[in-house]
């Protein structure tokens, strides 16, 4: 790795992106006085600014909305210090120290940076989708499933998540379509079975959604056979599309280790890239659970390992 010399100011840190993973990383940097400086990205907040009430998140009983504790995030970062700058980071050199991080044609250095761009669930791409996404639209069952008490809803997918979802949903829902548009599945045989085995679930095989309908709240869906092309209507309260995720990885595409979908490779149970200095937390780095607490979490990891690691090399 090259060194390279800057007249700039180095900050201490820089944290790509939001969400509750770089919001926990910023208060924790803030509070340790490395004087974060955050790009929280355009679309700020991350996922959460997409659903109503969050009500797992621990502390709060009566629940919370997602965006409004997203906001609270963000001034609690602001607090202890952190600068927030509500643009999107347009390139990264991090072969070379200080790291270079390029936000349009402003160039910014670091002794270390934390990456928590998150991941965003893939959608199906329908207008109507978008317009009633947080109305009956969504993408996380853990999240909003349980809004769906004695209603019937569809997921979209074919996947392990798909048939984990519609498991998950049966403890609320009436009734739970899976939509999927072959006639296998992909997912693995254990959770085909738990699906198929579940009196609730029903397979709407080789179909697809071809509108979801309804004004401030889904009524029902315009579903087309994918065999025959006939479109019917079928009546319901909810959408969840579970199609998969793709982590916001591509600035760091061939340097930072990555397994083939794109999330990034931590050494476990820490932070660290594979580059020392670069942290990664929240959904960039977990397929698995992402959820807003184990994101949080890894934020707070992510901040305490950054502010190790500077105090090691002697730069706080
Ligand atoms: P995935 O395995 O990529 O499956 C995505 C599913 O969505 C596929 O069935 C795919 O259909 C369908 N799909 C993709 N794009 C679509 C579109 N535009 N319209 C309609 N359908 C579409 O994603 P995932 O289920 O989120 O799983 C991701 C990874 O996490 C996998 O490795 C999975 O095994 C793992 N996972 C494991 C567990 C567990 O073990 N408990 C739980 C969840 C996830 P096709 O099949 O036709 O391509």
């Amino acid at each position: 790795m090259t060194e390279q010399n800057t007249d700039q100011k180095v900050e201490n840190v820089i944290i790509i992106g939001s969400g509750p993973a770089g919001y926990t990383s910023a208060i924790y940097t803030g509070r340790a006085n490395l004087e974060p400086l955050m790009f929280e990205g355009y679309f700020s907040g991350g996922q959460l600014m997409l659903t109503t009430e969050v009500e797992n998140y621990p502390g709060f009983p009566e629940g919370v909305m997602g965006p409004d504790f997203m906001m609270d995030l963000r001034k609690q970062s602001e607090r202890f210090g952190t600068r927030i700058v509500t643009k999107d980071v347009t390139a990264v050199d991090l072969t070379q120290r200080p790291f270079k991080v390029e936000v349009e044609n402003d160039v910014y250095y670091a002794h270390s940076v934390i990456i928590s761009t998150g991941a965003s669930a893939k959608l199906l791409g329908l207008e109507s989708e978008k317009r009633l996404m947080g109305h009956g639209v969504s993408t996380c069952a853990t999240c909003d499933g349980a809004f769906f008490r004695n209603k019937a809803v569809a997921i979209v997918g074919g996947g392990d998540s798909a048939m984990e979802e519609a498991n998950f949903l049966t403890r609320f829902a009436s009734k739970v379509y899976v939509i999927h548009r072959r006639d296998t599945l992909r997912a693995s045989k254990i959770m085909q079975d738990r699906a198929m085995n579940n009196p609730k679930i029903e397979f709407l095989w080789n179909s697809a959604i071809d509108e979801i309908v309804g004004e401030n709240k889904v009524s029902s869906i315009k579903l087309r056979n994918l065999q025959t092309n006939e479109v019917s209507d079928l009546e319901l309260d909810g959408v969840f599309v579970a199609i998969g995720h793709t982590p916001n990885t591509w600035l760091f595409k061939d340097v930072l280790d990555m397994d083939e979908v794109g999330y990034l490779k931590v050494d476990y149970p820490s932070s660290r890239t594979n580059i020392p200095g670069v942290f990664a937390a929240g959904d960039v780095h977990d397929p698995i659970y992402r959820q807003a607490i184990t994101a949080a979490g890894a934020g707070c990891r992510a901040a305490i390992d950054a502010e190790r690691y500077l105090e090691e090399h002697g730069v706080h």
